[in-house]
């Protein structure tokens, strides 16, 4: 999520305010609804006026009240840049933007979606209606998690990445929160105490508006690392960082397995229980 948002920081002053001469789809499969030529025929000529965030999801506002929502996985690039760029390989959608801009999409494993959506359609296809609290909503409290996963059996760190609790959090980031909260990330749901969930919700929206600062960066930056940079990973304190010493009692980080992913985490600073 914090890599989603300053992506947004980025394109929306770029492209605001913006007519969308027209567009070239290079790749049909990332155009989820509806089809490549309808996708097209609907976003000729609409202005842009905003973008918004939920979760992973980019949504780019029109004047007319419809909108394009966009997801790009793990590895999509969305870049503004001068038409007269040379095309990048792996590059599957042109949006040429009036004053000689444009808004390309590149992906080298074409996992991310585009979706368009009429001004009074509901949108029951993304699954952005199926998302729980934003990482940074006053909601998140410890009362909120211990009520939704508190007699779960999984471990915390699973749960985590529950986008139907909390929309927005991945691998990086669990393994950052949970070593911010010293919980170690296989503790049970039902293992948790009190003070373990309030550590919990403190940490959640800190280490997020921390990994969205660390994150910014100028446009020109971001076009020179061609959208790669802001996924930028030096800044983290254990994520990656497995073999080499805590940055807070210099114990040896470990890494373990966990539902098919690695968790990195700090054996001293997140006892196991
Ligand atoms: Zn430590």
């Amino acid at each position: 999520m914090p890599e989603v948002e300053v992506i947004k920081r980025i394109l929306e002053p770029q492209t605001t305010g913006n007519l969308i001469e027209t567009l070239e789809i290079l790749n049909n499969q990332i155009i989820a609804y509806p089809d490549a030529e309808i996708f097209t025929k609907m976003i000729t000529g609409q202005t842009i006026i905003n973008m918004s965030r939920r979760g992973k999801f980019l949504t780019i506002h029109f004047k007319s009240g419809d909108k394009l929502v966009l997801h790009l996985r793990m590895t999509g690039q969305l870049l503004v840049m001068p038409k007269d760029t040379p095309m990048e390989k792996h590059t599957h959608l042109l949006i040429y933007l009036e004053g000689g801009n444009q808004l390309r999409y590149i992906d080298v494993r074409r996992f991310g979606r585009f979706w368009f959506f009429k001004k009074d359609e509901i949108d029951v296809l993304t699954g952005q209606d199926k998302l729980g609290l934003e990482p940074l909503d006053k909601n998140l409290t410890s009362h909120f998690l211990k009520g939704k996963l508190g007699k779960r059996k999984k471990a915390i760190k699973d749960m985590l990445h529950d986008q139907s609790i909390i929309a927005g959090i991945g691998n990086i980031y669990s393994d950052e929160i949970l070593y911010a909260a010293g919980i170690y990330p296989e503790t049970k749901c039902t293992a948790m105490d009190d003070e373990e969930w309030g550590r919990l919700a403190k940490q959640i929206p800190e280490v997020i508006a921390w990994g969205i600062n660390t994150n910014e960066m100028t446009p020109e930056e971001y076009l020179e690392g061609r959208g790669k940079e802001y996924r930028n990973i030096s800044h983290l304190r254990v994520y990656g960082r497995a073999a080499q010493l805590c940055l807070v009692c210099q114990t040896v980080i470990e890494k373990i397995s966990l539902g098919g992913r690695s968790s990195c985490y700090c054996p001293e600073c997140q006892r196991k229980k």
